[in-house]
């Protein structure tokens, strides 16, 4: 992949679609304090002798990519980690402004950041939001000291909810807090506790996740050693089922398998990930779909500033470059869009409307996965729209799993698409 081709590109040359419109940024700050033991993203603690140059790679990616975004209107930015609340506010609003520099922003853009209630501060969250940042998603995971001592979070439930109060005196009005369920030696009656805590900080939005125990993670060492056992998945699909009453009891609306949030408050970034629309993934381990491509950056943050520089520099000094952080990518054929359209759009509630699959690749759901699709009434369904695991019966044209099964898929895949991309094709980046 070069800044020739980039440059080159029309929407003619690619899927058909990327093409021009709405964009969505993502930007990867893979810096944490310590790596907690669940988590297999492309986040690193110990790496802060690497901030100081991480921040003017982002601002020259973002300069590299800048051509092929023109006539494009970035409508979402999410800022994701690792631990992007760690960035000072010099550094982000060298970004932000980077941002505004080189493309054009919608007026009513939502800007997420991710945040760790440990790290935030009254005078940050002001400045965060002073800089423009309208949407804040924090790791909350649990309301039980214990549980985050297993999951080795550093924050207290007293600390949520401190750092709640200051981003609403900041002036955050859309707020995520994301929780993990069916942990270990989990009980349903400790997982309503946690939620119930949650509930009465009032946040537009709530990401509840299945805990998985993911490979090569100091929690997996743990299990493998037998020294804790591993996440019960019947108590999981209890407490998910539980979680699905409870949130629209209290006015929430799930939209996605994970998601929930107050109406018109669902995560307008993330939706780009399971509607298949054109996203741009800048930073360490960052995936993008855009001008036709699935890309993915390389992931070790020494090795990604090193290949800006010299994407920058061949670039400043011949006018040409060879886009060198780019360690993968493909040009996906019209069979893997499609099912990735489906697979995708089969997370959210309102699953994939039959008649926009038509338009948007030019053949029917049914014709395109034919036996598949069989025991659904997709094509004649009265809503045009198919569904899949989550949806209400009386919503659905098919149902391809029921919820408790689904539950136990929410952790890993929702997470990646949540924090950095859904790593269809190519190995996915973190949530
Ligand atoms: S879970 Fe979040 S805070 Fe913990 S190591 Fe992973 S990215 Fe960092």
């Amino acid at each position: 992949m070069t800044l020739e081709q980039i440059e080159a590109y029309s929407p003619s040359t690619g899927s058909g679609r990327a093409e021009k419109g709405a964009l969505a940024l993502y930007l990867h700050i893979p810096f944490c304090t310590a790596k907690c033991g669940y988590c297999d993203f492309n986040s690193y603690e110990g790496l802060d002798h690497l901030v100081p140059d991480y921040t003017p790679a982002l601002i020259r990616e973002l300069e590299l990519w800048a051509p092929a975004a023109r006539g494009h209107r970035v409508d979402t930015v999410f800022f994701g980690g690792g631990t992007p609340s760690l960035t000072s506010l010099d550094d982000l609003r060298a970004i932000t402004d980077g941002i505004r520099r080189h493309y054009e922003v919608a007026p009513d853009a939502e800007w997420t950041l991710e945040a760790n209630p440990t790290e935030l501060t009254a005078g940050h969250l002001h400045g965060m939001r002073a800089l423009g940042i309208n949407r804040l998603s924090m790791g909350v995971q649990s309301m039980h000291p214990d549980e985050l001592a297993l999951l080795e979070r550093a924050h207290t439930p007293e600390r949520v909810e401190e750092a709640v109060r200051e981003a609403r005196a900041a002036g955050f009005d859309n707020l995520n807090l994301d929780l993990i369920f069916g942990l270990i030696r989990h009980t349903l009656g400790r997982w309503q506790e946690t939620l119930e805590r949650v509930l009465a900080l009032e946040p537009e939005h709530l990401s509840c996740y299945a805990l998985t125990v993911e490979p090569a993670t100091a929690l997996y060492y743990q299990v493998q050693k037998g020294l804790l056992p591993e996440p019960d998945p019947d108590v999981a699909a209890d407490q998910y089922e539980w979680t699905r009453e409870r949130l629209a009891a209290a006015g929430y609306e799930q939209y996605e398998i994970s998601n929930w949030a107050k109406p018109g408050r669902a995560c307008r970034h993330n939706l780009v990930y399971w509607r298949a629309e054109p996203y741009l993934g800048l930073g360490a381990g960052a995936h993008s779909f855009f001008i036709g491509r699935r890309l993915a950056n390389v992931d070790a943050p020494n090795r990604y500033v090193e290949a800006i520089t010299a994407s920058y520099e061949q670039r400043q000094a011949t006018g040409k470059s060879t886009m060198g952080q780019v360690a993968g990518g493909e040009v996906p054929d019209e069979t893997t869009l499609r099912a990735d359209a489906m697979i995708l759009g089969l997370r959210l509630l309102e699953g994939v409307s039959t008649a926009e699959f038509a338009e948007r690749f030019g053949i029917r759901i049914d014709d395109a996965f034919g036996p598949a699709m069989s025991g659904t009434r997709a094509s004649g369904c009265s809503s045009g729209r198919v569904t899949g695991c989550g949806s209400r019966r009386e919503d659905c044209c098919s149902r391809t799993r029921s919820s408790s099964t689904c539950c136990r898929t929410t952790s890993r895949q929702t997470r990646e698409a949540s924090d950095g991309g859904p790593g269809l094709s190519l190995r996915p980046l973190r949530a």
